[in-house]
């Protein structure tokens, strides 16, 4: 149950409507009760009436509408349980996603990698939705039934003492009782139920992303028939709960019945130390409609295993410690934005060797350096290091004379603009996906930075308003590190970071796109990672990165001169 107290903790906001929802639920009981009772009890006292003297005085009116007073209280009561109780866990769920979200974004891309989309989305779903069942189906009919069952216990006692706690002591221990043995027996199911519902969405998401690649190698058939078995196993589970949930209410019934013969049995000779009359009437028809306290909990602990499961793969999100924390204060610096390096080391955490190791740079604030190495040497690692995917594992980085463990995020992002090496588009609009650099941006600014990219056919159908990716044109991969070099050109921001910006473009468009940065990078601090050694004598400085250690670094014209690793590769290329 502990893994419930995360959620519980959110419930406290919306303590108003939730025990009004509670309220006007047993107020709604009441009325039901009250009136199955009451006009149990009318009906036969006005047949009696009717036999005897008594038809003159029998007050028809008193009892008449009090039964329409419980039928209409009734309907308003269930009405009005309804709007209160769905508006506030509604508003329940809304926090319940944004506190998840809010959890979830800093754990990327650390923690969170090892669990795939499909699932993600299915925790951000059904996990959530299943926490209002804690309200819904435990708690709420759990207060309402106790409070019920005392209610028409000292009602019932009022009226004949033994009737009354005999009635009560049953229909608390059912209260007990009940739970306890539907919960045992639906966990298992419930537990499988709940994985199994994910392994279907993770395993229909598979087959529909890979859809084209399936087909194409001939195993779409063994996909889609991992999805049937998925869907197979979650019917019989649904099967299961569907009976024991049925198991439950019949057994309820039956045992009402029971309980309904035994309370005739104890009625039949009066009630109250009175000569049989039609309080006899009034008894039986309590019993009878005092089972309606105990029907919502008859199938509810059933879905506590499922919840609980729930609760488990949500708390697996929640209680991870992100890898990085940003301080919500900015660091005042002194806007010159050099980059330093001091021994800096870092190993990914599933990684055996480091990626990098003993890095030593410095790179004065307006100065251009180029890294260059193979395929692996870890050079995306030192940008994700200055983005803060992740934390050093060793050594400082310092931007602007300051840590950059110092820096807040929102500080951070406006000083770099980044290129990455996978350039991700929207689904949205041309525009959508250019202003996320430049919230503020013009369409003509916006023209003018596709036309300084090549990209000026993009804008020509319907112009900013195209719609990319998925339901509207696809990218080449040329195109879409146009984009995001066209993100990193709006953004202007006085650290420019490039991950291979011009790998998959053509000679002729390389040619253009570096004439543009040369435009570009006047004045700003830039690092440039490339593996293609082309304008590298307009760099201030050069870094040869091989297995993670920096190997040569200097000037282009130095690092000729020394006819070194660098210069091997140069005549390579
Ligand atoms: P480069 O950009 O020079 O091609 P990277 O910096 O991307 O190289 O990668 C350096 C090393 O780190 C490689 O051996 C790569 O396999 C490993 N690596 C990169 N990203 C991850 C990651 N997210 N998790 C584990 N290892 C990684
Ligand atoms: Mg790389």
């Amino acid at each position: 149950m502990r893994e419930l107290l995360p959620y519980i903790k959110l419930y406290k906001k919306h303590w108003f409507g939730l025990s009004l929802g509670m309220l006007l639920s047993f107020a709604t009981l009441f009325a039901s009760i009250g009136l199955l009772t009451l006009s149990g009890w009318f009906i036969s006292a006005a047949a009696v009436a009717g036999l005897t003297i008594a038809r003159e005085t029998f007050n028809y009116m008193l009892p008449g509408g009090g039964v329409r007073g419980f039928a209409m209280g009734r309907t308003a009561g269930r009405w009005g349980e309804r709007v209160v109780s769905h508006n506030a866990t509604f508003k329940l769920l809304t926090d319940l996603r944004i506190f998840f979200f809010k959890k979830l974004t800093p754990l990327i891309p650390g923690k969170a990698v090892n669990i795939r989309d499909a699932d993600m989305l299915n925790r951000l779903v059904a996990d959530v939705d299943a926490m209002d069942h804690v309200y819904l189906r435990l708690i709420s009919p759990i207060v309402v039934g106790t409070l019920g069952i005392v209610c028409l216990t000292a009602f019932l006692c009022w009226v004949d003492m033994t009737l009354g706690l005999v009635l009560g002591g049953l229909l608390l221990t059912l209260l007990l009782i009940w739970p306890v043995v539907f919960y045992k027996l639906g966990k298992r199911n419930g537990e499988a139920l709940t994985r199994n519902k994910a392994d279907l969405r993770v395993s229909t998401l598979d087959w529909l992303q890979g859809y084209s690649e399936l087909t194409l190698f001939g195993a779409e058939q063994r996909y889609r028939d991992a999805i049937l078995k998925a869907q197979h196993r979650l019917i019989s589970n649904q099967r299961f709960n569907a009976n024991i949930s049925g198991m439950a209410q019949g057994l309820l019934i039956l045992i009402n019945g029971w309980i309904l013969v035994l309370m005739l049995w104890l009625a039949a000779d009066g009630v109250g130390g009175q000569q049989p009359d039609p309080m006899i009437a009034l008894v039986a028809f309590a019993t009878m409609a005092s089972f309606e306290l105990l029907m919502p909990i008859a199938g509810a602990f059933q879905f506590l295993g499922q919840t609980l499961t729930s609760a488990k793969r949500l708390n697996e999100v929640i209680l991870s410690k992100p890898q990085v924390c940003f301080p919500e204060e900015d660091v005042a610096h002194n806007n010159q934005f050099s980059i330093e390096f001091d021994n800096v080391s870092f190993g990914y955490p599933d990684g055996s060797r480091n990626a990098l190791s003993t890095i030593n740079l410095s790179l004065e604030s307006g100065k251009k350096l180029a890294i260059v190495g193979q395929t692996g040497s870890g050079k995306s690692t030192i940008i994700q290091l200055l983005s803060r995917y992740w934390n050093v594992s060793g050594g400082s980085i310092k931007l602007a004379g300051q840590p950059i463990e110092h820096w807040s995020e929102a500080q951070l992002r406006k000083a770099t603009s980044i290129v990455s090496q996978r350039v991700d588009i929207l689904n949205g609009t041309l525009r959508d996906n250019l202003i996320m650099a430049k919230p503020k941006a013009l369409d003509s600014e916006l023209r003018l930075v596709l036309q300084k990219v090549g990209l000026e056919a993009l804008s020509d159908d319907n112009g900013l308003d195209a719609w990319l990716g998925s339901g509207g044109r696809q990218l080449s991969g040329g195109e879409k590190r146009r984009i995001g070099i066209a993100r990193a050109l709006l953004h202007d921001a006085p650290i420019l970071l490039l991950d291979e910006p011009t790998e998959g473009l053509d000679k002729q468009t390389e040619r253009q796109i570096m004439s543009l940065f040369n435009e570009h990078f006047s004045g700003k601090t830039v690092i440039f990672i490339t593996h293609r050694l082309v304008d590298l004598d307009k760099m201030d400085l050069i870094c040869l990165l091989e297995q993670g250690e920096i190997v040569e670094s200097g000037p282009h014209e130095q690092l000729v001169k020394a006819k070194g690793r660098y210069c091997e590769l140069l005549q390579t290329l």
